[in-house]
């Protein structure tokens, strides 16, 4: 059995990010950037009023003043209007700034008298003018490479006229349960079966996280059929299978992995739950057992199988989000496992919830956060902790 940080380790050296390839950057919401982008236009791109009004010169500009209605400056050209003292431009949103214009009056602050407007306001250099570059410089890093591309960044992305962008290449993953005793959900439960829920779970996260699932089937307690759907499932580039990992008769999928010359490379992690976690390699594919309890196959898809996705498509940060709370408990882990608690954190507060045991789905379904105890350590209420939230 080796320990959670060495296999987590072991995994994240053995997987590779995936090929980059240029995608419409309509496509590009969640993935990784795979390259660094810097501006090559600055925002505002130019001088520009943030209001409708007039455009004037702000020293010429008092309350009372006067001034002539010279032409109009729409948004989407450029008219290259000049005017003198005693002169203004009528001017909308978005449109550039005359040459010479200051400040920019708005309408609501002026008396419209034919040809002449008359200010009503105290008028001060660079009222309502949007400046160019004031927002971003020519130059500045927008994106990292490794970073994902959120919504705002992709409109960050189209201020900059890219169509198209360079990403890390999409995991595709197979997800197969096994177990005699599963039932399809939809079908009818006979006696003894339980319905398969880890494969709506994994297919969940899996496509969370970004990846893509390439096959999602359920598989008996068979080395015929265990061979037969492992060997189609090897196309992907990952194979997550739940239950049969584990000691028993039934327990077939490490033997029958290795029969087709699969490399294991960890077996047992000492965590809780999820100790009979299994990693190896069937040809280029990433093999990953999880334990079929529905809490285990979550807390260690979590910890191996999700930062393994985010490498391979080129992910920077492949940690959970950490957040300090107030411990509502006292919580201590006696055992000889790191220990994953399933809790909620609600405000600031974390608490465990439900049955902490790894068969209790409701429990898992109620929380939002997790807060891991090493061996033999202890926590007070009221503590300050660092939580994990997915
Ligand atoms: P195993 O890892 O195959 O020994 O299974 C451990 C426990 O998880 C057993 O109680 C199984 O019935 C249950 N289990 C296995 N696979 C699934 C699944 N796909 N969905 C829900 N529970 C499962
Ligand atoms: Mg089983």
């Amino acid at each position: 059995m080796i320990s959670e940080s060495e296999a987590r380790a072991k995994i994240l050296e053995s997987v590779r990010p995936l090929p980059a390839l240029n995608i419409s950057i309509l496509q590009a919401l969640d993935r990784f950037a795979a390259e660094d982008h810097f501006a090559r236009l600055p925002l505002p791109t130019f001088d520009n009023s943030a209001m409708d009004g007039y455009a004037v010169i702000a020293t010429d500009c008092q309350r009372g003043s006067r001034l002539r209605v010279i032409g109009e400056q729409p948004a989407g050209v450029d008219r290259k209007l000049r005017f003198s003292k005693g002169e203004t431009i009528r001017i909308f949103t978005g449109a550039p700034i005359p040459q010479g214009a200051d400040a920019i009056v708005m309408q609501e602050d002026v008396t419209r008298d034919g040809e002449e407007i008359v200010v009503n306001v105290d008028v001060e250099v660079g009222e309502f003018v949007r400046k160019g570059g004031c927002d971003l410089s020519d130059g500045q890093r927008i994106l990292s490479k490794g970073e994902q591309i959120s919504a705002t960044k992709l409109a960050l992305l189209a201020s900059q006229g890219l169509a198209e962008i360079s990403v890390g290449g999409q995991a595709r993953v197979a997800i197969i349960s096994t177990g005699d005793e599963l039932a399809k959900t939809g079908d009818k439960l006979r006696d003894g079966q339980i319905y398969d829920s880890n494969s709506a779970l994994l297919q969940s996260l899996v496509r969370r996280f970004g990846a893509d699932v390439g096959l999602a089937e359920h598989c008996r307690d068979e080395s015929e059929s265990l061979r037969k759907t492992f060997q189609r499932a090897a196309a992907n580039e990952i194979l997550i299978v739940t239950g049969g990992v584990s000691v028993g008769e039934h327990d077939l999928v490490q033997q029958t992995l290795r029969e087709l010359g699969a490399k294991i490379e960890i077996w047992r992690v000492a965590i809780k739950p999820g100790k009979p976690f299994l990693f190896g390699t069937l040809g280029g594919c990433f093999v990953f057992g999880l334990p079929g309890n529905p809490v285990s196959a979550f807390v260690t898809f979590l910890q191996f199988v999700r930062p393994a996705i985010l490498k391979m498509m080129g992910a920077a940060d492949v940690d959970l989000s950490k957040l300090p709370a107030r411990l509502d408990v006292d919580l201590t882990n006696d055992g000889d496992r790191a220990h994953y608690f399933r809790g909620k954190l609600d405000r600031g507060n974390f608490l465990p919830i439900g049955r902490q045991e790894s068969h209790a789905l409701f429990g898992l379904s109620q929380s939002n956060a997790l807060l891991r105890l090493e061996v033999g350590e202890s926590r007070k209420h009221g503590e300050i902790i660092q939580v994990e939230i997915w």
